[in-house]
């Protein structure tokens, strides 16, 4: 059964490819879905939110196509602190012009410098 009002983003699920047997990626066209090689170009679903099992399972059975989710590597999914080397969801980080830091980060950086235009960004007195 559909969960109603499941949550997107839901940082316990996992985020998966669909191949097909050539391992090619499932891609969205303007005529529909397609297969790709190309993977920067490939579908990424949560694997529970989106039912990928039942899913499959049931294209499987209607198609006789037989397709497979793979995860999507950590490092696809999450962005990388420039400065401390940590991943953060990408909606955690900032991009500051040269570099993507995380809060923690960004607020050190930010207090031990000024910005381009001179301004302080910090709470700290000038
Ligand atoms: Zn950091």
């Amino acid at each position: 059964m559909p969960r109603i009002g499941h949550r997107r983003n839901d940082p316990t699920d996992v985020k998966v490819f669909i191949l097909n047997p050539e391992g090619n990626y499932l891609t969205a066209a303007p005529d529909g879905l397609r297969f790709t090689p190309d993977r920067s170009r490939a579908l990424i679903f949560d694997f529970r939110a989106d039912q990928v099992a039942e899913q499959l399972r049931e294209i499987q059975t209607v198609h006789g196509l037989v397709l497979r989710a793979e995860p999507v590597p950590l490092a696809e999914i999450y962005e990388t602190c420039d400065r401390c080397k940590e991943l953060f969801m990408p909606f955690m980080t900032f991009f500051d012009g040269k570099r993507f830091l995380c809060a923690d980060c960004r607020r050190l950086v930010a207090g031990s410098r000024e910005t381009k235009t001179g301004r302080k960004i910090s709470g700290k007195p000038c």
